[in-house]
């Protein structure tokens, strides 16, 4: 079967491979592939060579954002032919630690998991892949096609219910939410945000393309000015674009009692000015926290499979901007401005 495969660091190496069929060894639900999302993360794969293949390997298959079509699963497991599913990335270490060993891979304190498509292991974009019932998220048929935004989704759930849970330490009613990143995990973010009720505003440095009207669509005020002149103070902020001062000057700017959640990274090493002393009197002085958060367990993926179903699903379609068949994923690593989020149909 073929599978969308890259050595990576090394981007001119992305293509088509030849491989065999899903192990049975990954797991008794033996899927079709319908969709994989091309994610920052796969961009960073080819370009920067993050994460590694499976040991003994070169290439290493992509795909960690999926949505498969059950074509066989055993009886009794719950899953039937025709059932739409997403996989669960990550996998728990193998000691395991106290947090794998409750499910919480997300929250793994040795290092040692492993993720489909990134880290170790192969992702789920060949045209079959296998899955077992515990790392399998059923999707609401009316879903369809958006199910390929549940992994993407899920990172965000457990931002917002990280944040949430933070946030409860002490009194909390949260009314204004920050968002700083308008691609897809800020919009997703934006999303979760507004089913929570929040006053919600998003930071990009976009003033054209489909992200300001996305944004204003959900209710949510689309500003394309420094955080510190939208003249608000949050009190959750979801930083979304990995860019350190944004972080640095979003706490800065929170209400206090305030939390910020980081959930994007960058490779870089720029070097700018900071003021150490005066971020730990924020902190302090405020209440406030600033924590970072990756991944997802599977309650999260849950969580983001009610909150897409809950969504207005013309909306969630604006999302994905292009479609590509396999032998084209590549083309999926350069962005153009209206990108979104690229899928590749991998029946096509
Ligand atoms: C994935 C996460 C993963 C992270 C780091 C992200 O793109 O969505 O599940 O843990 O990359 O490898």
């Amino acid at each position: 079967m073929k599978a969308i495969a890259i050595i990576p660091g090394h981007p001119e190496s992305a293509g088509v491979i030849d491989m065999p069929e899903p192990p049975a060894t990954d797991g008794s639900i033996l899927l079709r592939t319908k969709l994989i999302g091309v994610c920052g993360t796969d961009v960073e794969i080819a370009r920067d060579g993050y994460g590694s293949p499976p040991p003994g390997e070169e290439r290493l298959v992509l795909g960690h954002e999926s949505l498969g079509e059950v074509l066989e699963a055993p009886a009794g497991s719950g899953f039937s032919p025709g059932d739409l599913l997403a996989g669960v990335v990550r996998r728990p270490d193998p000691v395991p630690c106290g947090a794998c060993a409750v499910d919480e891979w997300d929250m793994c304190r040795n290092g040692r998991f492993v993720e489909r498509g990134i880290k170790d292991r192969h992702g789920y974009g060949s045209e079959r892949f296998r899955l077992d019932p515990r790392f399998a998220i059923r999707l609401d048929p009316q879903l369809g096609d958006l199910g390929v935004l549940v992994e993407p989704t899920s990172v965000v759930a457990k931002a917002w219910e990280h944040s949430e849970r933070i946030g409860g330490r002490a009194w909390f009613e949260p009314k204004v939410a920050l968002i700083t990143g308008a691609g897809p995990i800020g919009l997703l973010a934006t999303l979760l945000a507004r089913q929570r009720g929040l006053e919600t505003h998003v930071v990009d440095r976009n003033t054209s393309g489909p992200k300001p009207k996305l944004v204003n669509d959900l209710g949510a005020h689309y500003h394309s000015v420094p955080i510190t002149d939208i003249g608000v103070n949050p009190d959750i902020v979801i930083e979304c674009t990995g860019v350190g001062e944004l972080a640095i000057q979003a706490a800065q700017q929170t209400s206090p009692g305030a939390v910020v959640a980081l959930t994007g990274i960058s490779h870089s090493d720029r070097a700018v000015e900071t003021y150490p002393d005066e971020m730990n009197r924020a902190l302090v002085l405020g209440n406030k926290v600033v924590f970072g958060t990756v991944n997802a367990a599977r309650r999260h993926y849950e969580q983001a499979a009610d909150a897409l179903l809950k969504a207005d699903r013309h909306w969630l379609g604006r999302l994905i901007t292009r479609r590509l068949p396999p032998q084209d994923w590549p083309d999926a690593l350069t962005k153009r401005p209206d990108d979104i989020k690229i899928v590749i149909e991998m029946a096509r």
